[in-house]
C-alpha cells in the first residue's frame, strides 16, 4: 500500500482538504497517522472492530494492549460509556483538552478489540487543533495508541512515523513536530480512589490538586519482569527500546560524569560504539563517544520533548551501548525516568 503524506501548512483551505481527505480514509475504515500534543497516533474508527485489527496488525501490537479513545468534546464522554463518574468531569474540566487519559466502564458500543477485551475505554481528547478537526470530520471517534511500530519509541515527528509504519498505513498528517513529546498521563477512574497508571505531562501533584487524593499503580517504577503486574496492559512491555544496551547512571553530577567516561573509554577499547545521553549543564565532560544532548536541567520539558528521538538516532548511528544520566523524580522528570528505566530495561548504575 502506498502512503499518502500530507503536511499541514497554516492554509486554512490547503488544511481543511487534508483534514477531508484523512476523514474520507477514516470513514471508509482505514488508518491515518495524525499528531497530538503528546506524541504522533495511529488512528482508525473507534466503533469499527474490523479498524482496530488494522491498527493491531500495522504496529505488530499485542491484541491485549488497549486502544486510547480519542474525542474531540467532553460532552462525547456519554457514547462510549454509560457510567461516568462526576470526578471525571472535574478532571476533564480541568486538563481537557490536554495530555490527560482516563479510564472509565465502557458501554457495549465500544469493540472488545479496541479495548483489548477489557470492560474499561481508555479516553482523552487533545490538545491539538488538527486532531481535533480531524475527530470532528470523521464523524466518529478515533481509536489510537502512539504510531510507531510496537517496542519502537513513540514518534515525535511525521518522518519517524514514516520510518516505522510506511507502507502499512493510508496517510499520514504531518503537523510538524510534537509539543510535549512523551505519551499522555494515564489515570484509573473506575475505583473510589484515582490511581496513576503512566505518567506523563499531567504530573500526580496536579490530579492531586484537582481531585485531592491519586494513588500510584505499584507496578508504576518495576521492570517488565516485576512482580506486580502493571493494570495498564501497555507499561508491561519493554517499551520505548533502542536497538543499543543502555543504561541509566544515578548520582552526584561530577560522580556521574566520571562513571560514564570510564564506561565509554571501556567500550571503546573494546570495539563498541557507545553513546552518551546527557543534559546540556554535563555535556562538556566529555570527548569521545557519540553524544546527544537532550537539553537543559533547568528545562524538563525540552528534556521530555528530545527523549524519544534522541532514542531513535542512537540506533541510526549505529551504537551499540548508550550511558544516560538520571534526572529529579520531580514534575514531569517522573514521566521521564519512567520512559529512561523502561528503554533501559530497568538497567541502573548508582554511584
Ligand atoms: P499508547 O497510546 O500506544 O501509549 O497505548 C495506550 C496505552 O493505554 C497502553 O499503555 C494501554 O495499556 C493503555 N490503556 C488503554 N486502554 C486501557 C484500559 N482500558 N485500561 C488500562 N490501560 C489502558
Ligand atoms: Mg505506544
Amino acid at each position: 500500500m502506498d502512503t499518502i503524506i500530507e503536511k499541514i501548512t497554516g492554509d486554512s483551505g490547503h488544511d481543511r482538504q487534508v483534514i477531508q481527505k484523512a476523514a474520507a480514509i477514516i470513514k471508509k475504515g482505514g488508518l491515518v497517522a495524525f499528531p497530538t500534543e503528546t506524541v504522533y497516533g495511529l488512528g482508525g474508527d473507534a466503533f469499527d472492530a474490523d479498524a482496530a485489527s488494522k491498527i493491531y496488525a500495522a504496529k505488530g501490537r499485542p491484541s491485549d494492549n488497549p486502544l486510547i479513545v480519542h474525542i474531540s468534546d467532553i460532552s462525547d464522554l456519554t457514547e462510549l460509556s454509560d457510567d461516568v463518574p462526576e470526578v471525571v468531569y472535574t478532571l476533564a474540566e480541568r486538563f481537557w483538552p490536554g495530555p490527560l487519559t482516563v479510564i472509565i466502564k465502557k458501554n457495549c458500543r465500544v469493540p472488545d478489540t479496541v479495548t483489548g477485551g477489557l470492560d474499561t475505554v481508555a479516553v482523552r481528547l487533545p490538545d491539538n487543533e488538527t486532531a481535533r478537526k480531524f475527530i470532528k470530520a470523521s464523524g466518529t471517534f478515533i481509536a489510537a495508541p502512539s504510531a510507531n511500530l510496537s517496542g519502537r519509541p513513540s514518534p515525535t515527528s511525521a518522518e519517524h512515523v514514516a520510518e516505522d509504519l510506511s507502507g502499512r498505513i493510508d496517510m499520514i498528517i504531518d503537523g510538524g513536530d510534537i509539543d510535549i513529546g512523551l505519551e499522555s498521563t494515564i489515570v484509573d477512574m473506575t475505583g473510589d480512589v484515582p490511581v496513576l497508571l503512566r505518567p506523563g505531562f499531567v504530573t500526580a501533584e496536579m490530579l492531586c490538586g484537582a481531585v485531592g487524593e491519586v494513588a500510584y499503580d505499584p507496578a508504576l517504577m518495576s521492570g517488565v519482569d516485576g512482580e506486580v503486574r502493571p493494570k495498564a496492559p501497555g507499561m508491561k512491555y519493554r517499551h520505548y527500546a533502542p536497538k543499543a544496551e543502555m543504561t541509566v547512571v544515578e548520582g552526584e553530577r561530577g560522580a556521574v560524569a566520571d562513571k560514564i567516561k570510564q564506561l565509554v573509554r571501556n567500550d571503546i577499547s573494546q570495539g563498541r560504539k557507545a553513546g552518551i545521553m546527557v543534559s546540556e549543564e554535563n555535556k562538556d565532560f566529555f570527548c569521545e563517544g557519540e553524544m546527544i544532548c537532550l537539553g537543559s536541567r533547568t528545562n524538563p520539558e525540552e528534556i521530555a520533548r528530545h527523549l524519544f528521538g534522541a532514542l531513535r538516532e542512537f540506533d541510526e548511528r549505529g551504537v551499540d551501548t548508550i550511558y544516560a544520566e538520571a534526572f529529579p523524580l520531580e514534575g514531569i522528570g517522573y514521566a521521564v525516568m519512567n520512559r529512561l528505566l523502561k528503554a533501559a530495561g530497568q538497567r541502573v548504575i548508582k554511584v
